[in-house]
């Protein structure tokens, strides 16, 4: 093939763009319509309790954003995931969660944030409500075992959720061995994946309190303390013991 110099090739291209153009303008392209995200296999799950009932505690707003926009894009996301790698059909969510790096390297990074915001969010809205004002029962026991008490439970859970740098989650645990721990973990990850079993956790991304506390997370964890659910958490720890 005849060599071009510099100058011929750039005239050369230009034509062939400039034919391609004018050959598309004859054959407009449609608009693409958005794929619209599968329908399952995961779903949202619906708050149980109004979008107020956290009042003034967690504003209706906020409530009605991260549930049903934050939280169903997690779920939204994860289900294309799966639509788009087939091997992952048929796994269960806590399958996915615990075992991501096992996953396609595709599919890892979509699958540990949307599978974490997913099982994450879905484990939290429970907890919250306006049930109990202290643990009760065998998690009173653990908590004061583990932790002297109650106060100085609440001033650690809250240490660590002051100190998630960016955004993440701290988290009250269950280790393997029975007893509790507290921990944080960034992003979307999940306890679940250390084999740690989640017992209460505080989302302390800023799309949780940013609307009514702005900048000030320990005024939002505070908050969060006063609507957390300690009936239904005692309740869960104690079917699990
Ligand atoms: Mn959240």
């Amino acid at each position: 093939m005849k060599h071009l110099g510099g100058a011929a090739s750039a005239l050369l291209l230009t034509e062939t763009l400039r034919a391609a153009s004018a050959q598309a303008g004859q054959t407009p392209t449609p608009t693409p319509v958005p794929t619209p995200a599968p329908a399952g296999p995961f779903t949202l799950p619906a708050l149980p309790y109004g979008y107020d009932a956290l009042e003034p505690s967690f504003d209706a707003e906020t409530m009605h954003l991260h549930h049903d926009k934050h939280h169903q894009a997690y779920v939204n996301n994860l289900n294309a995931a799966v639509a788009a790698h087939p091997e992952l059909a048929g796994k269960s969510l806590d399958e996915l969660v615990i075992n991501w790096a096992t996953l396609p390297e595709a599919a890892r990074a979509a699958v540990r944030n949307n599978g974490g915001g997913h099982a994450n969010h879905s484990f939290w809205w429970p907890t919250l409500g306006k049930g109990g004002a202290a643990p009760s029962g065998e998690l009173a026991k653990a908590i004061d075992g583990k932790f002297g008490t109650q106060a100085a439970f609440q001033d650690k859970l809250t240490d660590a959720a002051m100190h998630v740098f960016g955004s993440g989650w701290a988290w009250l645990v269950k280790l393997p061995d029975g007893s509790l721990a507290i921990e944080s973990t960034p992003n979307q990850d999940s306890p679940l994946t250390a084999g740690h079993t989640p017992v209460l956790g505080v989302d302390v991304w800023e799309h949780a309190y940013y609307l009514k506390y702005q900048n000030k997370r320990a005024d939002y964890v505070k908050a969060y303390l006063n609507v957390l659910n300690w009936d239904y958490v005692s309740g869960k720890f104690a079917e699990k013991a």
